[in-house]
Order: structure tokens, then C-alpha cells, then sequence
């Protein structure tokens, strides 16, 4: 398996280098909105520390990601009045995996509503920038 990037997207995210909509941080994890959601409210949780993906994660980062990933689908549900919660999670390219720093996908689901396939359409800034305040909105409650 391929070494860990520096400098890949969520790495950068990480680093304050690129722009995020940020939902939820703490001191192990983040999670910010998927700019080509397949789903309004569709988040992104990542572990703080480096890890490729579900193969080379350490179990303690992991657990902090699938801890922050409850409270995100929990959040998700009850924002966008969801019937439902899809989590996916990806590794290496022939697993679907894109992005090579380790990520949880949690997608609010409504009955009878199909995904849009995945990196469909860029979403536009105001509309996930609402979806932010919205996600936030329900964590605080
Ligand atoms: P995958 O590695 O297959 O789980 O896919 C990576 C995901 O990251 C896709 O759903 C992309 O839409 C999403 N993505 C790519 N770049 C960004 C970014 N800069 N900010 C937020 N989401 C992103």
C-alpha cells in the first residue's frame, strides 16, 4: 500500500491551506460538508492524525472517527428531516477510495429519495454554507 500524503486534500483541509464548511471539530476529528454531495447534508468525518484509510488507521483514531460520525448522522437526521442515515467509507482506488486520508461519509436519507452518484455536481457556497448552520444548528441542540 502506497505511503501517507501530506498533501492531500483533507491534509490541507487540516491545515487550514484550503476552505471547508466546517460542521463539527474536537480535539481527535472534523467534519465538514462534501462539496459534491449526493445528498443534501452529506458530511465528511476525518481523523485528525494522518492515516490513509481503514487499513492503516490506528484503532483509537478510529473510534474517535466512528464516535463523531454517530453524532453526525444523529445531527444529519434531525437537520434535514431525514427518514434515514447512509455511512460509507472507501480504501485504496480499487475500493472507490479518491481521496487518500481516511473519511466516513454520513448522508442524510429521505424514503424513496435515491443518492445522486458520487461527484455528480459541485454544490454552491450559500447553499452548503446553510446546510452548515443547519447541521451546526442541530449538534448544539
Ligand atoms: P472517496 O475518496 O471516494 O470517499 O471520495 C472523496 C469525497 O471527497 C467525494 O465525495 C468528493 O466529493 C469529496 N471532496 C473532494 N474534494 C473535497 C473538498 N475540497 N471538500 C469537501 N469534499 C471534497
Amino acid at each position: 500500500m502506497a505511503e501517507y500524503d501530506n498533501n492531500n486534500i483533507f491534509a490541507k483541509i487540516l491545515r487550514g491551506e484550503l476552505p471547508a464548511h466546517k460542521v463539527y471539530e474536537d480535539e481527535h476529528t472534523l467534519a465538514f460538508l462534501d462539496i459534491m454531495p449526493r445528498a443534501p447534508g452529506h458530511t465528511l468525518i476525518i481523523p485528525k492524525k494522518p492515516a490513509r484509510n481503514l487499513l492503516d488507521v490506528d484503532s483509537e483514531s478510529l473510534a474517535h472517527v466512528i464516535k463523531t460520525a454517530k453524532k453526525i448522522a444523529i445531527a444529519g437526521k434531525k437537520a434535514f428531516n431525514a427518514d434515514g442515515v447512509t455511512m460509507q467509507q472507501f480504501n485504496e482506488a480499487a475500493g472507490g477510495q479518491v481521496v487518500f486520508h481516511l473519511h466516513v461519509h454520513i448522508i442524510p436519507r429521505h424514503k424513496d429519495v435515491p443518492m445522486k452518484p458520487p461527484a455528480s455536481a459541485m454544490e454552491k457556497p450559500e447553499v452548503l454554507a446553510e446546510h452548515a448552520k443547519l447541521l451546526k444548528a442541530a449538534l448544539a441542540e
